[in-house]
């Protein structure tokens, strides 16, 4: 029902994106356009007829989204959440950070045009293959500017009006430990437990299998989806059961942590700021090292523990005595700069910009604070070079990067 002409009239059915059907009179309606929440009708003669509610209310995504956008569940542009209806799924822009979406960034993505991606052919080659899946994507967007996150397949698959993804570091003291999988099958029965799957097209067409392998076996979806070296998914069809279901999880986990007398609290060493420390680490790492970022020493891990942390501190911090004969060799070993330093008992972000810097010292201090927790599960377990090689030439994450960089 549409108000028209301040009277409750029934307009022809509209499709879902307010294009009149072509079998429907075309007398009332010249032409619907969604805007936002709200459905514009148009009379035949241009005037503005009446406006509708859409069914959706996206504002409880946006609010879920604020709420477990703090550190302790994601940093930088981490983590994603998403609202749908039948025909659309409403995501978080890649590149966008949880605490920082709005509801005009929200980009819409069509349900039916995703659900096509599970019946094409897809190259064997990763790059060519992610290549296509974008290309896909960006195809199905409907509403929005921005590019969707490349786990929005994966929320489309989720039978529940809300899915909320996040790195929280609580889950991922058990997802980034030896006995990991071990622990979540004792502590959450209603979870679903995957091994570590690279991000992208691959997770989400291993997940939906395994999703309808779950239902047809307990009659209901997971509750949640913990992942391997990488977080948790939690999806409902209120904001309510979402609270509760992060809620009982992050209780949990923190009840067994304690037990086990691991903490997330990260004691920082003392050490003060030294301008001629800072000078070095910039004469050795020119431009990659233009800003700087540190805090007191903490023990920094000594590898990958999950796809955010390695987009954001590299593989492994550089600890040598800092030389240009080192930072040579570091760079050549590697092929790229390093972006977390520790020298002088304190540990260095280093960046080409404040905010990557930032991001660096945040990201190595969040594994530490992880690796701390996985004590409590057998000690921490890094990612297999395979995965770690995967994300290291994987666009669409380096996309991201770029996007923090300039936000
Ligand atoms: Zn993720």
């Amino acid at each position: 029902m549409f108000f028209v002409g301040g009277l409750q009239t029934r307009l022809p059915e509209l499709d879902d994106w307010g294009r009149t059907p072509e079998a429907s009179p075309r007398t009332l309606v010249l032409e619907a356009i969604r805007s936002r929440d709200a459905l514009l009708v148009y009379g035949t003669n241009g005037a503005l007829a009446g406006i509708g509610k859409l069914r959706m209310d996206l504002n409880t995504i946006i609010e879920l989204s604020h709420e477990f956008g703090g550190t302790d569940y994601v940093k930088g542009g981490g983590g994603n959440t998403s609202a749908k209806d039948e025909s659309v799924v409403w995501v978080k822009p890649s590149g966008t950070t949880l605490k920082g979406l709005t509801r005009d960034r929200l980009v819409g993505v069509s349900r039916p045009a995703v659900e096509k991606l599970f019946e094409t052919e897809t190259p064997r080659d990763g790059a060519a293959r992610e290549e296509m899946v974008r290309d896909l994507m960006a195809r199905a967007v409907v509403e929005g500017a921005g590019r969707p996150s490349v786990e929005a397949p994966l929320h489309h698959v989720f039978d529940a009006t809300y899915v909320v993804h996040t790195h929280a570091i609580l889950v991922n003291g058990m997802t980034c430990a030896r006995n990991g999988a071990q622990a979540c099958a004792e502590l959450f029965p209603d979870a679903l437990w995957a091994e570590y799957i690279d991000p992208g097209y691959t997770l989400c067409m291993e997940i939906r299998k395994r999703i309808d392998a779950y239902r047809a076996e307990h009659g209901r979806q997971p509750s949640s989806l913990i992942l391997e070296n990488h977080g948790i998914f939690v999806a409902a069809d209120t904001a309510q059961e979402i609270r509760e279901i992060y809620g009982k999880t992050l209780g949990r986990l923190k009840e067994v942590c304690t037990q086990a007398g691991c903490s997330a609290e990260l004691s920082l060493g003392k050490a003060a700021t030294s301008p001629q420390t800072e000078a070095r680490i910039r004469e050795c790492f020119g431009d990659d090292a233009a800003f700087l970022s540190s805090s007191g020493w903490f023990p920094c891990v000594a590898g990958p523990i999950n796809p955010d942390q390695l987009l954001y501190t590299r593989a492994s911090p550089f600890t040598d005595e800092i030389s240009v004969e080192n930072a040579d060799r570091y760079r050549a070993e590697r092929g790229y700069a390093p972006k977390v330093v520790v020298a002088d008992d304190r540990v260095y972000g280093v960046g080409t910009s404040q905010k990557n810097a930032d991001l660096a010292l945040a990201m190595a201090q969040d594994a530490a604070q992880i690796a701390q927790l996985a004590d409590a599960f057998g000690g921490i377990q890094f990612m297999s070079d395979r995965a770690r090689d995967f994300i290291e030439s994987w666009e669409v994450e380096h996309y991201r990067e770029k996007v923090i960089g300039e936000n």
